[in-house]
């Protein structure tokens, strides 16, 4: 498969890397959006948030959390976004799962592109429509 991320994982491909341990790798975005913008990635191929195993899941967000406090310090940042884009429409261009982290300061920039109002019977309706969906894929949650 040609994933420039199971590359950078195997050494194939080069990256600036800032952390890795047996299962996971961790280096700087070529193209980030603030100075120090790192990118969390298991070195086993998931294609996104729904596919990656829930105890891989736990274990790179356990990391991601780990690494997000060392970012922040390390660049005196006032805060920092965790972002994870699934499917082309979400603005994903690597289909293999990961965490973006991105260091952010006061009024660098505006993350939210924008919001849109509800009418309160359309709230009602996508309520009605997630919980029905919640409730029929509950036992991916129990089971
Ligand atoms: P996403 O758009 O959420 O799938 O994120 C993929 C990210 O990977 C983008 O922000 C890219 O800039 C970044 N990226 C792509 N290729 C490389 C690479 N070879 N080394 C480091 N970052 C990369
Ligand atoms: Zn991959």
């Amino acid at each position: 498969m040609d994933c420039i991320f199971c590359e950078i994982a195997s050494k194939d491909a080069e990256a600036e890397v800032i952390f890795e341990n047996e299962n996971f790798v961790a280096f700087l975005d070529i193209n980030p959006v603030n100075y120090g913008h790192t990118l969390v990635v298991p070195k086993k191929h998931f294609d996104n948030f729904l596919t990656i195993p829930t105890d891989d899941l736990s274990e790179l967000t356990k990391i991601t959390q780990y690494l997000a406090g060392a970012v922040k310090r390390a660049l005196k940042a006032d805060g920092f976004n965790i972002i994870s884009n699934n499917g082309n429409s979400a603005g994903q261009s690597v289909f293999h799962f990961h965490y973006h982290i991105i260091p952010r300061y006061e009024n660098d920039f505006h993350m939210r592109p924008r919001t849109i109002e509800y009418k309160q019977s359309e709230i009602e309706l996508y309520r009605d429509k997630i919980k029905e969906s919640v409730s029929k894929y509950e036992g991916l949650l129990n089971g």
